[in-house]
């Protein structure tokens, strides 16, 4: 069966084929030969029945008459009949009367004692014994032994017939066979290579062709049947993959131009705040200019005699310019931190001095209100660290402004302490407590937004323009940390912030030569002749009488190239240079000065003066070769300040 299993359908179909016919041949040629066996025993028994009859019949006379002589003849007739091996004739009282044995042959078997017909097979014989009667007595028998030589060639040559018509039945099956089992192989072998076909060349077109109408010609239906299924699914997802790619080329168009939009879009955008920071820079330029005018000139006015009514007058527009500038100051501050521009110091300070200092900054503003005002400041906390000391005041004096602007009554507190002290970095984590009127939870995230207020009528109230806590918290994390409040309502607020800075020992001497510290002056310096270019004549005016107060003598330039000319002409102690002016710009008239100085062994002071505010600024007019830089509107004390570190009596000429 295994052997079968291995055969194609073909040989396995003719194998059955022969094997069935086969045993049919053996099965039918054995029952032949059981049968053949049988009719030749049995036509052997009646004829040697028939000789033994006859030799019976024929010997009565010689048994009779006693006569041996003829009995023996009657015997010796038995040698034209080659079967016969032994022969004798016995009388009645069992002695033999007559014998008879074939030459070179001899007995093999003994006869019965009783008087009865015997026919026997017996040790490759037949044997034969005959009674012989006379008129109803029994007067002697005949006993034949014959061999089975006859009987045996004769089945012998039904055997090698039998093998002829086997192996001549075996060819005409085995022709037959490889005729008939094309009948049923060839659909089969024919089903096999088209399903081959199909599976090679994956074309389900192909067809497999029915010859017969009986189970295999069902089979080639249903394995057609089956391709045609296959070949339309083929054909359906081939029609759906072609409208996915259509699909999937329309959106990836529309994708492309939405995408193009965007970019356009963004550019735009892009462009549009850009362009906003320039405005925004051009737009603290135009209005710092004229508030340095309001304000120097109110500042000047204040110091002359007036009468009660105008000096509060003046106080009133003083504050006015003040709170305007606080709010062009926030403005510009977000506008700066939004482009990326702002720029974050890295100098040494103290953090208690700054806790300290805006507490005082802001003293006189609680005392105004009825609130105490307290400073916590936490052992632990380092003496020195390096970060940005101004921009950490103008975030804790946001807090705690806003603190006091929205405490009725109660207190206001401002903590510092050191969270984590690495080796190298410290974590100083601040907090700004108020009793006043809190805030409201769904209001508590959005403060921190830009332009956004608690309370919008509160804007009218108390004032602010919504972007503090913005760019505090914006700064914050600039300076690595984060900004939360905690608040409750009618009960208070908490608002605390961390931020990582460095320890000071490390950065020591790091900072920059403008903000090291000055040793102090005395209050009055000397008389300098100052030069100062300025192209706004209001400006012009105020630092005029500024500095003439202060009993300093002025020349003026109304640009980069006057200065220039004036430096000619004669020589001054300082120059105060506004940066933008028409003609020449003050970073071109300070960078031609620096060169003409080159080799000299002179250097004259020059304090930047300018309204522009925007990132960079203090870097570009350091850079250009100035010493100093002064921001419009100008603080009077801010500027003496730096007259006196520069005056040539402070500072040895290089
Ligand atoms: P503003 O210039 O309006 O004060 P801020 O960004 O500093 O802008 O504050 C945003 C809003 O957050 C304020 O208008 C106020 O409604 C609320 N706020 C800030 N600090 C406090 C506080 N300590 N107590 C109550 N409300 C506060």
């Amino acid at each position: 069966m295994r052997l079968l299993g291995k055969l194609s359908i073909k040989h396995k179909l003719q194998a059955i084929m022969m094997v069935t016919v086969a045993a049919a041949l053996l099965l039918a040629g054995a029952v032949l030969l059981v049968y053949e066996i049988a009719g030749v025993r049995s036509s052997m028994k009646d004829e040697l029945e028939v000789v033994a009859g006859t030799m019976g019949a024929n010997s009565t006379a010689a048994l009779i008459f006693r006569d041996q002589r003829s009995a023996a003849e009657l015997l010796q007739g038995l040698r034209v009949q080659p079967a016969i091996q032994v022969a004798r004739i016995y009388s009645v009282d069992g002695e033999v009367f007559a014998g008879y044995l074939r030459p070179g042959a001899a007995a093999v078997c003994t006869p019965p004692k009783s008087a009865r017909d015997w026919i026997w097979f017996q040790h490759g014989r037949l044997v034969v014994f005959h009674p012989v009667y006379m008129d109803g007595v029994e007067i002697g028998a005949v006993y034949l032994e014959s061999d089975l030589r006859e009987m045996n060639e004769r089945l012998l040559r039904s055997m090698w017939i039998m093998l002829l018509v086997l192996a001549l039945s075996g060819v005409c099956a085995y022709l037959v066979a490889a005729r008939l089992q094309r009948v049923i192989s060839s659909p089969v072998v024919h089903l096999a290579q088209t399903a081959k076909a199909v599976t090679l060349i994956k074309n389900y077109g192909i067809r497999a062709h029915k010859t017969t109408d009986d189970e295999l010609g069902m089979l080639i239906d249903g394995f057609n049947e089956m391709l045609s299924e296959i070949q339309q699914r083929d054909h359906d997802l081939e029609r759906h993959r072609h409208s996915l790619e259509e699909e999937v080329c329309t959106r990836t168009a529309e994708l492309r131009k939405v995408n193009a939009e965007l970019t356009e879009a963004r550019d735009k955008a892009e462009e549009a705040s850009h362009a906003k920071s320039e405005f925004l820079a051009n737009m603290s330029h135009e209005i710092r200019t004229p508030m340095n005018g309001i304000i120097g000139m109110t500042e000047l006015t204040l110091d002359s005699e007036l009468t009660v009514e105008q000096r509060e007058s003046l106080l009133l527009i003083k504050q006015s310019a003040d709170s305007l500038l606080n709010v062009i100051n926030d403005i510009l501050d977000f506008s700066k931190i939004e482009a990326g521009k702002l720029e974050l110091d890295r100098i040494p300070f103290s953090p208690r001095e700054c806790v300290q200092e805006t507490t005082k900054l802001l003293a006189l503003r609680a005392r105004e209100k009825g609130l105490e005002l307290r400073c916590e400041i936490d052992s632990g906390v380092p003496e020195r660290v390096v970060g940005d000391p101004m921009r950490l005041r103008q975030v804790l004096l946001n807090l705690a402004g806003n603190a006091i602007k929205f405490t009725a009554r109660g207190e206001v507190a401002v903590e510092v302490s050191a969270a984590s002290t690495a080796e190298e970095r410290v974590t100083l984590e601040f907090a700004v407590r108020d009793t006043g009127m809190g805030i409201p939870l769904d209001k508590q995230q959005t403060i921190f937004d830009a332009f956004s207020q608690a309370d919008g009528s509160m804007t009218r109230r108390f004032g602010g323009s919504g972007l503090g806590l913005s760019i505090s918290s914006r700064l914050v994390s600039m300076m690595g940390g984060a900004i939360a409040v905690e608040s409750r309502p009618g009960e208070g607020s908490r608002f605390h912030f961390n931020i990582e800075v460095a320890s000071a020992h490390e950065e020591a001497g790091q900072a920059p030569a403008a903000e090291a510290e000055t040793p102090a002056r005395p209050a009055a310096g000397p008389a300098l002749r100052i030069l100062v270019a300025e192209d706004n004549a209001v400006n012009q005016r105020v630092v005029i009488r500024l500095l003439e107060r202060r009993g300093h003598s002025v020349a003026v330039a109304a640009n980069g190239r006057e200065a220039l000319a004036a430096l000619v002409r004669e020589p001054f102690d300082l120059i105060l240079m506004d940066v933008q002016m028409p003609e020449m710009s003050g970073f071109e008239a300070t960078e031609r000065i620096r060169r003409s100085e080159r080799g000299s062994g002179h250097h004259i002071p020059i304090i930047a003066m300018t309204a522009h505010a925007m990132a960079g600024d203090r870097e570009r007019c350091m850079a250009c070769g100035m010493d100093a830089y002064v921001s419009k509107p100008l603080r009077p004390k801010d500027l003496l300040d730096l007259l006196e570190k520069f005056s040539p009596a402070a500072t040895p000429v290089q």
